[in-house]
């Protein structure tokens, strides 16, 4: 478990008091009290427009609180999953059987459960995001049995065609009550993808990444009941938290990797890689588990066979595996935590022929220890971290714990991949932010985090500045879709990018900026404190971010998170007494960096945080040298991003 900062301030004192001292605390509680009710939150910010019906809902029911907080009666439902899994490596399939426990904690009875079969993606005539081709076309998940409480049930899929997408519905024989429990077993296998892999797959030559894999119930949470999301190839992301007790058996030869703690490592792995891992423990130094010696002198492995490897996780909201030939393995630890001493695995498992990754174990120390001490200056909250390369060029996805990434050509981009991976451990796998709906409460901080470590780590390769450009030329066109418009319905994956990578990271930055470091880690950390471990919807991030600031931060999310909005200021004029008259042409509340260069041949630079515009006014002036002759003033700064250059220059 994380270490806690709670920000709650102690006001009691064990010290002898006076009357008067006992009176003036009375005051004092008093006015804080007033003070708590007199804290923002959108409903006393906003009018109740901008608040969808079911949040509403909520808010009457108390599961979620208008301060920002999960409410009294807040919920949320939890599953154990036991799963014996197979690896056909020869095939390229996955087989097995699964026993999940299903716990009902909301206060409804539930009539059906929402299955989801990620797989189906490879279904023909499956709705697709993308086209795939015809090589990894299959049947979908070949389900063996299906049973609740035994009882075999149906899983149609031929009543209502595709509609369901990637998720079956299952009618219960008998109703599931508040508070009560269903066993669901099954039998299934699946072709794991070789050529058009989406987000796990196989990359040829024993590399095997698993994910989005395993017949799982989806989530029925206090907004939407059931959530029905299919799995177009876009969406990612939204999971109950769970606890994994899953058992592997692959083919001679693999070594497998995965969420959670390996418990038989002594049944599976050869002494002297035992011994190394024992090290690691300790070790801030970077400790070659495995090489090709190893490989070559058949001392990783304990057993010349089959092996069964054995995981188990607790309260994560997925598991996944990579199971290879011959990998390279490079760890060390890293204290997160040093009051309690507490240490994370950091590795790096890649092929031999690796362009880049000899160095990605240096960089995810670099990462986890930027992301546990500065941004989000959280202790990384799990036991590892292990970031696989797949060989292929291309991108990186998340797991929790496990990142499945590619293996780009430069240092810079591995440093930044890598980086981005592990940052999703807080968001959303610490966070359980519904990322199907809301991407940018989770791409948005990969996004802006990984930009905060690249200022630090590379500054001669200037992040934002490529954001604010890529910013540059979408935003306000007609495909830049509001964040509040739910990310599963953006179809088109450029649109989806914007909406949940660019608009949000510039978002945070912005409003971090704002606040000013110290107010916004609060507010960061308030927010997490509340929600991690739980689902908070964007409405809980705006609220913890007033509440615990005590400000309307309202002008800043109204247009930057529910829009219109555009970046767009411009120099609108030289008023008397040289008065420069900034307009917020686009709306959106940015920094402003003003350069002005005298007639005679002297300049002055001005520069405002995005406060600047905190009384949602459209202009604002900045007063330069009364006594000399403005020759010309030059607006903006590279990390800024502005759609329309030209009125950034007044000229005389
Ligand atoms: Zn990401």
């Amino acid at each position: 478990m994380p270490a806690i900062r709670y920000y709650a301030v102690i006001i009691s004192n064990f010290t002898p008091q006076t009357k008067n001292q006992i009176q003036m605390k009375k005051i004092s509680v008093l006015l804080t009290a007033i003070l708590m009710v007199m804290t923002f939150s959108i409903t006393r910010a906003q009018s109740n427009r901008l608040i969808p019906i079911e949040v509403q809902k909520a808010y009457a029911a108390g599961t979620r609180s208008k301060d920002g907080r999960p409410g009294p009666n807040y919920w949320e439902n939890h599953a154990h999953y036991q799963i014996n899994a197979e690896l056909l490596a020869a095939e390229s399939s996955l087989k097995g059987t699964e026993k999940v426990t299903y716990f009902n904690n909301s206060p409804d009875t539930l009539h059906m459960l929402v299955i989801r079969l990620y797989q189906d993606f490879y279904k023909k005539g499956a709705a697709r995001a993308w086209n795939i081709g015809s090589a990894d076309l299959t049947n979908g998940v070949q389900i063996d049995y299906i049973k609740v409480n035994g009882e075999p049930v149906k899983m149609p899929a031929g009543q209502y065609g595709y509609l369901f997408g990637t998720n079956r519905y299952i009618r219960l024989p008998h109703a599931l009550t508040p508070g009560d429990s269903l066993t669901l077993t099954a039998g299934w296998k699946f072709h794991i993808p070789k050529t058009t892999r989406n987000r796990m797959g196989n990359y040829g030559k024993g590399r095997f990444f698993i994910a989005y894999w395993y017949p799982q119930i989806s989530v029925y949470d206090d907004i939407s009941g059931w959530d029905k999301t299919k799995f177009n190839g876009i969406t990612e992301f939204y999971n109950d938290f769970n606890d994994y007790n899953i058992h592997i058996t692959t083919p001679p030869g693999y070594a497998v990797w995965a969420t959670g703690h390996l418990n038989n490592a002594d049944e599976v792995f050869a002494k002297p890689v035992l011994k190394r891992l024992k090290k690691v423990k300790k070790s801030d130094k970077i400790i070659a588990v495995v090489t090709q010696k190893d490989w070559d002198k058949n001392k990783v492995l304990k057993n010349k066979g089959a092996n069964i490897w054995h995981f188990t996780a607790k309260y994560v909201t997925d598991f996944s595996f990579a199971a290879t030939l011959r990998y390279n393995w490079a760890a060390s630890s890293v204290l997160v935590d040093s009051a309690t001493g507490r240490r994370v695995r950091v590795e790096a498992i890649y092929p031999d022929s690796s362009d880049s990754f000899q160095r990605a174990d240096y960089y995810a120390r670099k990462s986890i220890e930027f992301m546990s001490y500065e941004w989000p200056g959280y202790a990384y909250p799990f036991e590892h971290m292990t970031s696989f390369s797949n060989g292929t060029r291309s991108g990186g996805m998340e797991t929790p714990m496990m990142a499945n990434d590619g293996d780009p050509k430069d240092t810079t981009s591995t440093a930044g991949l890598v980086f981005h991976e592990i940052s999703h451990s807080y968001f959303p796998f610490f966070m359980g932010t519904n990322e199907r709906k809301y991407a940018w409460m989770d791409e948005g901080w990969a996004s802006y985090f990984t930009g905060a470590f690249s200022e630090k780590m590379a500054p001669e390769y200037p992040y934002f500045h490529r954001t604010a450009q890529r910013f540059s030329r979408t935003s306000g066109r007609q495909m830049e879709m509001p964040l509040m418009v739910p990310s599963n319905l953006i179809c088109d994956y450029s649109s989806y990018r914007i909406q949940a990578y660019t608009r949000p990271s510039l978002a945070y930055k912005f409003l971090r900026n704002a606040l000013g470091d110290t107010e916004f880690k609060k507010a960061l950390h308030t927010y997490m404190n509340r929600w991690h471990g739980k689902h908070p919807i964007p409405f809980d991030f705006f609220n913890c971010f007033m509440n615990a600031t005590g400000q309307n931060l309202m002008w800043f999310f109204k247009p930057w998170f529910f829009g219109p909005g555009y970046a767009d200021q411009a120099v609108k004029e030289i008023a008397t007494d040289n008065e420069i008259v900034i307009e917020n042409v686009g709306g959106l509340p940015m920094p402003v960096k003003v350069v002005c260069k005298y007639a005679d041949g002297s300049k002055d630079t001005f520069s405002e945080s995005t406060a600047v515009w905190n009384k949602r006014q459209d202009t604002i002036s900045i007063q330069a040298n009364k006594t000399k002759t403005i020759k010309k003033v030059v607006l903006g700064a590279p990390d800024v991003p502005d759609v329309n250059l030209s009125n950034n220059v007044w000229e005389k």
